[in-house]
C-alpha cells in the first residue's frame, strides 16, 4: 500500500488498513495459527497502532485495533493489545528507522527457530539481495522482558530474526516492507528445508558471488542483512574469502576441522579422509 509521497507515515485510515490485510494474507498463508501473530504500523513519531491479543488475525475489523505510545499505552481502541507487543516497541526504540513490525509463526521458519538454526546459507540469489542472512535470537520466556532484550542486537543490522523454540520477527520501513520480509523468511526457509533436508543436497554460492549480490544490494539502498557463511570455511563477515580463497573441492573443508574444538587437527583430517573415501568406495 503507498502512501503520499513525502510523508514518512501513513493516515490512521491506511495504518489500520494494512495491518487488516497483512492480518488476512498472515492466517490466510498458514503463517498462524488459532490467534497467534501481531502487527504493529506508526502513524507518527510516538504513536503506533497494533493488533489486539485474543483475535484471529485472519478475521480483525478495523474496531479491534489500538493505538498505543511507545511505552505501550492505550491511547485509542477497546481492545487489550498483543502480549508480544513490548517485543515490537523495543524495535522502535533500537532503529528509528523501522515503522513497523510483524510477529508471525510460519511453520518452516519456525522449525529452523525451534531446530535453533539460523538462515545463513548462500542457497538464494535474491534472499542474499533482499532479506539477507537471519540469525536467530536466543530463547526467551514469553511475555518477560527476555523476549525484547533477546532481538536488541539484530534490530540495526539485519532485517528480521528467528527466535527460538518461537517463532520469526520482521520490520520495515513500512508495514508492507516488513510483511514483504515475512514471506521472503518462510520462502527462504522452505527452499533451504527441501533442498538441505528432503533432496540432501544445496549447491551454496561461492563468496564472489555473494560479494557481488552484496554489493547490488547496497547499491540498491539495502545496507541491512548481514553476510551468509562462506560454503567453505564457514567464516561470515569475509568478501570474497580472504581466508580460504574458496577454493572449495580441491583441498580439505576447512569448516570440519575448525568445528573439532580441542582435537588434535591431523586426527580429525585423517578420519574426514577415511569417511570420504569409504563414501567414494561405495
Ligand atoms: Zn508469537
Amino acid at each position: 500500500m503507498g502512501y503520499r509521497l513525502n510523508d514518512k507515515y501513513p493516515s490512521d485510515y491506511e495504518a489500520k488498513q494494512v495491518i487488516l490485510e497483512i492480518g488476512r494474507r498472515m492466517y490466510a498463508k498458514n503463517f498462524v495459527a488459532s490467534n497467534d501473530g501481531n502487527i504493529s504500523a506508526k502513524v507518527s513519531d510516538t504513536t503506533l497502532w497494533c493488533t489486539p491479543t485474543g483475535v484471529s488475525k485472519g478475521y480483525m475489523t478495523d474496531d479491534m485495533l489500538v493505538l498505543v505510545d511507545l511505552d505501550g499505552n492505550v491511547i485509542k481502541g477497546d481492545s487489550v493489545p498483543s502480549s508480544e507487543i513490548k517485543m515490537h516497541l523495543r524495535v522502535y526504540k533500537e532503529n528509528p528507522n523501522v515503522n513497523a513490525v510483524v510477529h508471525a509463526h510460519p511453520p518452516a521458519a519456525t522449525s529452523y527457530a525451534i531446530a535453533g538454526l539460523p538462515l545463513n546459507h548462500a542457497i538464494l540469489t535474491e534472499a542474499v539481495m533482499g532479506i539477507g542472512e537471519i540469525p536467530i535470537a536466543p530463547y526467551a520466556m514469553p511475555g518477560t522482558d527476555e523476549v525484547p532484550k533477546s532481538i536488541v542486537p539484530f534490530v540495526n543490522t539485519h532485517n528480521g530474526c528467528l527466535l527460538a523454540n518461537h517463532g520469526a520477527l520482521t520490520w520495515g520501513k513500512d508495514a508492507m516492507e516488513a510483511w514483504m520480509r515475512m514471506e521472503s523468511i518462510e520462502y527462504y526457509a522452505l527452499v533451504s528445508m527441501y533442498t538441505k533436508g528432503l533432496i540432501g543436497q544445496a549447491n551454496e554460492l561461492t563468496c564472489e558471488q555473494v560479494e557481488r549480490l552484496i554489493e547490488r544490494r547496497t547499491n540498491s539502498g539495502i545496507l541491512t542483512g548481514g553476510r551468509p557463511l562462506c560454503r567453505n570455511c564457514g567464516s561470515d563477515g569475509v568478501p570474497a574469502c580472504a581466508t580460504c580463497n574458496d577454493d572449495f573441492g580441491t583441498r580439505e573443508p576447512a569448516h570440519l576441522a575448525q568445528a573439532s574444538g580441542g582435537i588434535d587437527a591431523a586426527i580429525v583430517e585423517k578420519i574426514v579422509r577415511q569417511v570420504l573415501e569409504a563414501k567414494a568406495n561405495r
